[in-house]
């Protein structure tokens, strides 16, 4: 993705540290001082400028949701639109998806993929969130109901993730080739699904979750 550098971006989210915390230095984040209840927490990994994440925690407020973006100039979109209608239920963390064990001391109870690279080179295969160097990590994170979540338009990358999943042994419970033709219920489209579906791509979705008796 080609990224327009944003003026100020880096001012303007270093100077709202309610709502988004700027990971530079990969120190724990205290989630308590943002959320004080005990909600369950749902985690977008590669939010973009946070559409979903925003419109999702609106619809729910009894769920916190915590978006995480590494680039300064796509998140800051969606912090201006927190600034703009703050919401109690949404924290949004600056930093690379691999620092996860760093930051967070908690554990989620589901995990949203959207649209994420789909790094097409063999040798870049590891920077698939879907990778199983990223499966390992949402594995120590997610309850032991918690499920992951994932919708791209990008068919390549997920045949390769429902094969990925499946060997690393979590259990598929919701696939879909088209999910705008057979399940359009609910379903809150990104910025990416709204472009590539009004294109014509179709849009893939798996569910999937740890194995009971492998959670540890
Ligand atoms: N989810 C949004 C954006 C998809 S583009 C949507 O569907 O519209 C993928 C996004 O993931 C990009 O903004 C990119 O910067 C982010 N991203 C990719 N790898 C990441 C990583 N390792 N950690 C955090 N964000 C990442």
């Amino acid at each position: 993705m080609r990224l327009r550098k944003v003026e100020g971006a880096t001012d303007l989210i270093n100077s709202h540290p309610e709502y988004i915390v700027n990971n530079i230095d990969n120190s724990t984040i205290d989630i308590k001082k943002y959320f004080d209840n005990e909600h369950p927490i749902h985690v977008e990994l590669g939010m973009g400028k946070g559409q979903f994440i925003y419109t999702l925690a609106k619809q729910n407020p009894d769920i916190n949701y915590i978006g995480v973006e590494m680039f300064d100039s796509v998140i800051v979109r969606a912090l201006e639109k927190l600034i703009e209608e703050p919401l109690p239920n949404v924290l949004l963390v600056r930093t690379d998806a691999s620092f996860l064990p760093q930051i967070f001391d908690i554990r989620f109870d589901r995990l949203y993929l959207n649209f994420s690279d789909p790094w097409p080179k063999e040798r870049h295969a590891k920077r698939r969130l879907t990778n199983r160097r990223f499966l390992k990590l949402y594995k120590q994170f997610l309850t032991s109901n918690g499920e992951v979540h994932f919708k791209t338009d990008n068919r390549d990358l997920f045949d390769y993730s429902v094969e990925e999943v499946q060997e690393f042994g979590m259990e598929v419970t919701y696939l879909s080739y088209d999910l705008h033709q057979e399940d359009n219920d609910g379903n809150i489209m990104t910025e990416f699904e709204e472009r590539y579906s009004k294109k014509g791509n179709k849009i893939n979705k798996l569910i999937a979750r740890f194995e009971e008796d492998q959670h540890g």
